[in-house]
């Protein structure tokens, strides 16, 4: 079969591999749809910590073909939450599963979604409906992080929440923080994420600092940074409000530093969160677009084949592209 694998920093290609042959607890998956991720990029790029020869991909769902002994009847369409925690260690033990030090990721530390199937442990796979598009089940994981960072930040009913970057986190945190009942902003540069982010739920949309101060002069009770820039996360904090709060998501190369004023973060008593992957979400993410609670059609840019899957990461996302989907029976 094929599959898109990472051999070292900078040298990504899809190339022949055997077909994956599911160990104990597992499921054999023939993937339907897998999203390429910022962090897919950053792994090309050596700026975040990746195991040499692994087929990436985390962002993926399909259709299982070999149910192993878990039950899963064979033909139901899952989607797959990567993160497997140990359940053992200091940290799953206080139930910070997300910060679990033995945590195995699917598509980083083993084979992923950019391939024609995956072994996959089954007690991570989570079932959605037979009439959904196959497509939208590539964004439960993106979801899955995105609920975690909106659970922290905690957007009341009347609130202001600024979104800072309209990729897929920012589009998502933008309709979490309407169904919250919070008034909502997204700040990002390009006209057709802003009118993405009108689209699908916000109430304002600016360009830069600038157009956010014309709306909300006094700043916004939550600012939900999901840019991943040193400029936005600097930014951040300056744009919440006395006494509000900010949600970092945006990934920053390994060891990157920001400039902040603690002065005027204490003074202000700004509460800055960081938010790291999606314990015990990811279920909640498969319902809300099972259902459609959140919309996904409107962030598929592009679908590409598993053999232009290696170009695309190891290229810029195109301008105004939102999220490309990798469809390897195509
Ligand atoms: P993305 O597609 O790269 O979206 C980020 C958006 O930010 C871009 O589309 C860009 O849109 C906007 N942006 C960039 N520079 C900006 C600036 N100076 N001012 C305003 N907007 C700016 O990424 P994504 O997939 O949505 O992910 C967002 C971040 O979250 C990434 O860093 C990713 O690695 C991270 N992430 C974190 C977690 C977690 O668990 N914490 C999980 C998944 C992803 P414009 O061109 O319109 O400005």
């Amino acid at each position: 079969m094929r599959a898109t694998q990472l051999f070292k920093t900078g040298d990504i290609r899809t190339v022949d591999v055997p077909q994956p042959v599911p160990g104990p607890g597992e499921i054999l998956i023939k993937v339907e749809a897998a999203g390429i991720c910022g962090t897919d990029r950053h792994l090309y790029h050596g700026e975040f910590p990746s195991v040499p020869g692994k087929t990436l991909g985390h962002e993926f769902s399909g259709l299982v073909v070999d149910s192993g002994d878990s039950g899963i009847a064979e033909g139901t369409r899952v989607t797959c939450d990567p993160n497997t925690w140990c359940g053992t260690c200091e940290q799953c033990q206080r139930g910070r599963v997300n910060l679990c030090t033995r945590n195995v990721a699917t598509g980083i530390h083993r084979d992923g979604g950019f391939a024609e199937y995956c072994a996959f442990p089954a007690s991570k796979a989570v079932a959605l409906p037979d009439d959904l598009d196959p497509l939208q089940g590539a964004f439960c994981e993106p979801l899955a992080c995105t609920l975690h960072g909106m659970d922290m930040g905690a957007a009341r009913p009347g609130e202001r929440v600024l979104v800072i970057g309209g990729g897929v986190i920012g589009l998502m945190a933008v309709q979490i923080a309407r169904l919250a009942g919070a008034e909502v902003m997204l700040l990002t540069r390009s006209a057709s994420k802003q009118a993405l982010g009108r689209e699908t739920g916000a109430h304002h949309a600016a360009d830069s600092e600038t157009g956010f101060r014309e709306v909300w002069p006094q700043g916004a009770d939550l600012v939900v940074e999901c840019a991943g820039v040193r400029e936005t996360i600097a930014l951040a904090p300056r744009l919440a409000r006395t006494g509000g709060r900010v949600v970092v998501l945006g990934v920053l190369p390994q060891g990157a530093e920001v400039s902040v004023e603690p002065f005027d973060l204490l003074f202000r008593e700004v509460q800055m969160h960081f938010s790291f992957l999606n314990p015990f979400t990811h279920a909640r993410a498969a319902q809300m677009i099972s259902d459609g609670t959140i919309s996904v059609a409107p962030l598929v840019s592009r679908t590409i084949t598993l053999d232009e899957a290696a170009g695309a990461i190891a290229a810029p996302a195109l301008p105004g592209e939102v999220r490309a989907i990798v469809v390897p029976g195509a």
